[in-house]
């Protein structure tokens, strides 16, 4: 094993400026105080976050990376690509997130539609007082709503029961395309990188058609070891990291000390065979 598969990196997770429940600020204090030395904040289709939370991360004595997670569709799923390292004044990155975010509005109003046909009133507006960032109302956001007014215990049962295809308060949407993503990330010199492979629904082909076109479009590395992957797939996406030559990345996808059940900088470490993403990444390190 390489000294730099060791390192506590933990490149992935969310503030109010997106679906999270903390600030900038409170995130870097909670990751270093776990013990995290390299942090990144992937907000959702957001960079808004950025500069506070460089300058807080720089306030711990610990470095960073630029992030963002962006939401695309690929074969009729949401899938999320993960961006690390990017010049966040990038102009074309900047507008590609603006546009992605476009639309979360108005899905938000038809998902509330939805949800007013079973009975749950005002959905919208209840979401609404969850959001930090009025362009990344969530379907999250609708989650803690269902959960302050007792229609679900916890926010899992909202997704399973309201917010997931087939169910009331799920609208298909068209996100950004793969190509784009990758190409917004890596025109800004950064990584992109498959976030939470095992979460998507995919056929084995279809799987090997997201790496395949992903690898394509110049992503460079994948998530292996994240809070949504069982110890089983640390092993299965470490194999597939391997057979597409990607370099692997480590992020909790922490939102909320109430919700998460993998907090920042408590995973294990990537295995010692494969490429960290952050030795592609030396230098766009802060
Ligand atoms: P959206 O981008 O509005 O579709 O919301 C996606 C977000 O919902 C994800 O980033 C997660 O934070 C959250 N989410 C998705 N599925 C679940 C689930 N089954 N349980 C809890 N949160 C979920
Ligand atoms: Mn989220
Ligand atoms: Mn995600
Ligand atoms: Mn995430």
């Amino acid at each position: 094993m390489t000294p730099q598969n060791i390192l506590n990196a933990d490149l992935h997770c969310h503030s109010v400026v997106s679906d999270g429940t903390l600030t900038p600020e409170a995130l870097a204090e909670r990751a270093h105080a776990n013990g995290v030395e390299l942090w990144a904040l992937t907000d959702h289709d957001e960079i808004g976050g950025q500069q506070r939370a460089a300058a807080a991360a720089k306030a711990q004595g610990m470095h960073y990376l630029t992030g963002t997670e962006i939401s695309v569709t690929f074969a009729g799923e949401t899938v999320h690509i993960v961006g690390l390292g990017f010049d966040a004044d990038n102009a074309e990155l900047r507008q590609g997130l603006h546009s992605t975010r476009n639309g979360r509005r108005e899905r938000a109003q038809e998902m509330s539609d939805g949800l007013a046909k079973v009975g749950i009133y005002g959905a919208y507006e209840g979401a609404l007082k969850f959001v930090g960032n009025p362009e990344l109302i969530s379907r999250t956001h609708f989650a803690r709503f269902l959960v302050e007014t007792g229609v679900c215990k916890e926010t899992a049962d909202v997704f399973r029961k309201y917010l997931t295809e087939g169910k009331p308060g799920f609208v298909p949407h068209r996100w950004a395309t793969l190509q784009n993503a990758v190409g917004w990330i890596t025109r800004a010199h950064g990584v992109a990188v498959i976030a939470h492979p095992a979460r998507y629904k995919f056929t084995p082909n279809e799987e090997y058609a997201l790496f395949t076109e992903f690898k394509a479009h110049g992503g460079q590395a994948v998530e292996v070891v994240t809070g949504s992957h069982s110890a089983l797939e640390y092993v299965k996406y470490a194999e597939t990291a391997m057979e597409f030559g990607l370099a692997a990345s480590r992020g909790s996808d922490f939102h909320s000390p109430d919700e998460s059940h993998t907090d920042l900088g408590t995973l294990p470490f990537l295995p010692g065979t494969l490429k960290p993403v952050w030795e592609l990444l030396a230098d766009r390190i802060q």
